[in-house]
């Protein structure tokens, strides 16, 4: 069966590859894309060849207080060179000019369903933080974060904000005042959809990863939840009912894609009334927020343990 897929993103590459074959139609020779680079060591596909630093320590600020710290004996991320990855996974695909069976679109934002807005990258030189170490730093006026990751030498430091069109002098500011200086050597932005629908398929085509809104909403975690999807539907289109066992396939994927969105928008009716969400979380929640695992049960526990703070979120969530 002839598979055509459209966008070469890590999404796109892993399910060519997962798959065994097919056509890959991708616009750009190179692959260029702003992003943190980060993922948790377990993502598939991921060869250490292309790990330029290792996290396992995350630290985060309400702006300059610290106000949370998670941390592992070992790496739970790698810091990948997603340009060279991305390419070597770029490998083989059929040319030939046939009408293909089935459709894959896998354009990442540039494709997907939902709310978009443009996050900002850039690589800072002449920094020293602590090594293996992340910073989550969330400002008191905006629904977003910067984030700071160690990435070969550099920093990669960025930051992306709801109803903010263009980050990119936030990020200049940021590095002034937040790290103190330092020197910006490349600075881009690209899209990533904040608040996604999920499609799986869209009556023409399958989707996977960012195009089919796979991407968590409060972390901007895209790469490993493509991957994953990747891998769903390459064994799913083995089977009789396809799309049915897709949609299994990445189940909880979707439903915390699901979770985070109705989070995110408590995070912007908080910060209405003057609050951040970050304020309310305790460490058991930072550790599922790195693991990708937050659940109502979680916050539930620990906004028990706080009272005064379980009924500011109460307060938001009903509004
Ligand atoms: C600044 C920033 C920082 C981020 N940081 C992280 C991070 O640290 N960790 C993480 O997990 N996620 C991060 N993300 C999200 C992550 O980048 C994406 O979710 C992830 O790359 C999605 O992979 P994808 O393959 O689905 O799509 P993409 O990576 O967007 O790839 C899509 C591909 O499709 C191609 N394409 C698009 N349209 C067409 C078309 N019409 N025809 C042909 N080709 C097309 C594009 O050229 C591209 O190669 C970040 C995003 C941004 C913007």
């Amino acid at each position: 069966m002839l598979v055509e897929v459209v966008g070469l993103g890590p999404s796109g590459a892993a399910f060519l590859r997962a798959y065994g074959g097919g056509r890959g139609v991708e616009r750009s020779r190179r692959y260029f894309k702003a992003c943190g680079e980060a993922v948790p060591v377990e993502t598939p596909m991921v060869e250490l060849k292309y790990v330029v630093d290792k996290v396992r320590r995350y630290v985060f600020y309400s702006w300059r207080r610290a106000v949370g710290e998670v941390s592992y004996r070992a790496p739970r991320w790698y810091i990948v060179d997603k340009q060279r990855w991305v390419e070597s996974m770029r490998v083989g695909g059929a040319d030939a000019e046939e009408p293909a069976e089935v459709r894959v679109k896998a354009g990442g934002p540039y494709m997907s369903v939902g709310e978009r807005i443009t996050v900002a990258r850039a690589y800072v030189e002449g920094v020293k933080l602590d090594d293996e170490t992340a910073y989550f730093v969330f400002p008191p006026d905006a629904a977003g974060f910067y984030w700071v990751f160690p990435h070969g030498g550099v920093y990669n430091v960025g930051g992306g904000f709801v109803g903010v069109e263009n980050p990119v002098p936030y990020v200049y500011a940021f590095v002034e005042k937040w790290l103190g200086g330092g020197r910006v050597v490349d600075v881009r932005g690209a899209p990533l959809t904040v608040v996604p629908r999920v499609v799986l398929h869209d009556g023409e085509a399958f989707r996977v990863g960012e195009a089919a809104g796979l991407v968590y909403p409060l972390t901007g975690e895209g790469i490993r939840p493509g991957i994953l999807s990747a891998l769903a539907l390459a064994e799913a289109l083995k089977t009789k009912r396809p799309l049915e066992a897709y949609r299994r396939g990445v189940e909880k994927i979707a439903g915390q894609v699901e979770f985070q969105k109705r989070l995110l928008r408590t995070a912007q009716r908080l910060l209405a009334r003057g609050e951040l969400l970050i304020e309310l979380a305790d460490d058991s929640v930072l550790r599922d927020y790195i693991e990708e695992n937050l659940s109502a049960k979680t916050l539930f526990l620990a906004l028990s343990k706080r009272p005064a703070h379980a009924v500011k979120l109460v307060a938001a969530l009903i509004r």
